[in-house]
């Protein structure tokens, strides 16, 4: 058979040049009938997945377990959010059944400092739940008709992450982070006065609304959404709130804040929210509150070695692939978690640390210390006082890397 007369056994389009074929026991494929397939495909695993997460919903206890696997401490965060993931779609596999009671959604409001895990929360419990999710920064934001991202950008976002299927998007999970720094102004002009405009523009979508977005494969077409069932879990420092719960004023959760008691969630009523700067409107659309623990030395020490990537894990397997074993001893651990608490950023800082810490050993292992088969880092590493002992297959130390700990960059 000449090449001039194969056809693709799909489309029966001819081979040429441009047309390659791919040929079969039975038959022919062309380049565009492969990519057709492969969409097919996709979309059968999608609706596949979304049935699994119908038949195979993780009760509470379930979810939680797993975020115990990645999230460190944080039990009332972690309690309350599986309760809500968990209603959330129990409410979406039974809404067609529901004729009588309507049960509403559960967005969850998260106050809690920089660096104790918020979006690590919500990130792990959309891929639990294997469901699109977007994280969004509540600054970038602006009402409709100023410079910037307006709100309809999330959900083109989402659909986006869900390869363009609307249903999949439809059940989502969207992670509003900073949502306080849209209080509106009340004190001294500090606070964005656009911030209230954007709670505004906020509520359009988070209240279950239909909202057109642009289509973004075809020029001025637009894509309809469907808002009422996705998840919205804001997150927010929410700094200086202790002053809005007036009769106790000896009160915070920020680590910065010499207090002896901490916030609890019962102890944010809407009210204070509102005195805060969000809208009531907007408050009354995340009728679920937690708050986050500040991170001490020992949650600090469980973040960097247990959760299972941890950091310590992620170097140790790092530097496992130079065939070198890197080993950090109790005290070092505590002497980075400790640097860490003098940051205020919570665990943010741990990963800088380390890489500041173990530069000069990633920077040598490859190509000038092929010897080397232990690294060994100690409290006086952490402190800038010693360095990183690096040890040669004959066992002895031969040398210790210049790390940069406590020197300034
Ligand atoms: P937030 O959103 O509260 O500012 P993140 O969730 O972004 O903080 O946390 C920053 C990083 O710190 C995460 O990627 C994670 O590695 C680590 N981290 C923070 N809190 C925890 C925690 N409770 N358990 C495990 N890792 C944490």
């Amino acid at each position: 058979m000449s090449s001039q007369s194969l056809r693709c056994s799909f489309c029966s389009v001819e081979s040429s040049d441009d047309v390659p074929l791919i040929a079969g026991a039975n038959g022919y494929i062309c380049e565009s009938c492969v990519h057709l397939a492969n969409d097919v495909i996709a979309n059968w695993m999608r609706q596949r997945s979304f049935n699994e997460l119908k038949d195979d919903l993780s009760t509470p206890v379930e979810i939680k377990a797993k975020l115990d696997d990645y999230v460190i401490g944080q039990e009332l965060a972690k309690e309350t959010l599986s309760v809500a993931v968990y209603n959330h779609y129990k409410r979406l596999i039974h809404i067609r059944n529901i004729n009588d009671v309507e049960i509403s959604k559960s967005n969850v409001l998260m106050l809690g400092s920089s660096g104790t895990g918020k979006t690590l929360l919500a990130k792990t419990l959309a891929a639990i739940v294997g469901v699109p999710f977007v994280i969004v920064d509540a600054t970038s934001l602006t009402q409709a008709g100023y410079i910037g991202d307006d709100v309809e950008t999330i959900l083109v976002r989402l659909l986006d992450v869900a390869d363009g299927d609307i249903k999949q998007a439809e059940c989502g999970i969207i992670y509003i982070d900073e949502i306080d720094k849209l209080a509106r102004v009340i004190d001294n002009g500090n606070r964005d006065a656009s911030g209230e405009g954007v709670q505004q523009a906020l509520l359009k979508i988070v209240e279950g609304n239909t909202i057109k977005i642009p289509d973004v494969k075809k020029e001025n077409e637009t894509i309809t959404i469907n808002t009422n069932n996705i998840l919205f879990i804001a997150g927010g420092a929410f700094s200086g709130i202790e002053d809005c719960i007036a009769a106790k004023t000896n009160i915070g959760f920020n680590a910065e804040l010499k207090t002896e008691k901490k916030i609890s969630a019962d102890q944010i009523q809407p009210d204070y929210l509102s005195k805060f700067g969000l809208i009531p409107e907007f408050i009354g659309r995340f009728p679920i509150t937690t708050v986050l623990d500040s991170l001490d030395e020992a949650a600090l020490v469980r973040i960097l070695t247990e959760p299972r990537n941890a950091l310590v894990r992620q170097y140790q397997k790092l530097f496992a692939y130079e065939d070198v074993e890197l080993e950090y001893t109790p005290e070092a651990l505590k002497a980075i978690a400790a640097k860490a608490l003098t940051y205020g950023t919570g665990a943010r800082s741990l990963r800088s640390i380390q890489e500041q810490l173990l530069r000069h050993c990633m920077f040598e292992l490859p190509s000038k210390r092929e010897n080397v088969i232990r690294c060994i880092v100690d409290e006086d590493a952490v402190n800038g006082v010693g360095e990183v002992k690096l040890i040669e297959s004959h066992l002895s130390i031969i040398a210790a890397s210049k790390n940069q700990m406590g020197k300034k960059n």
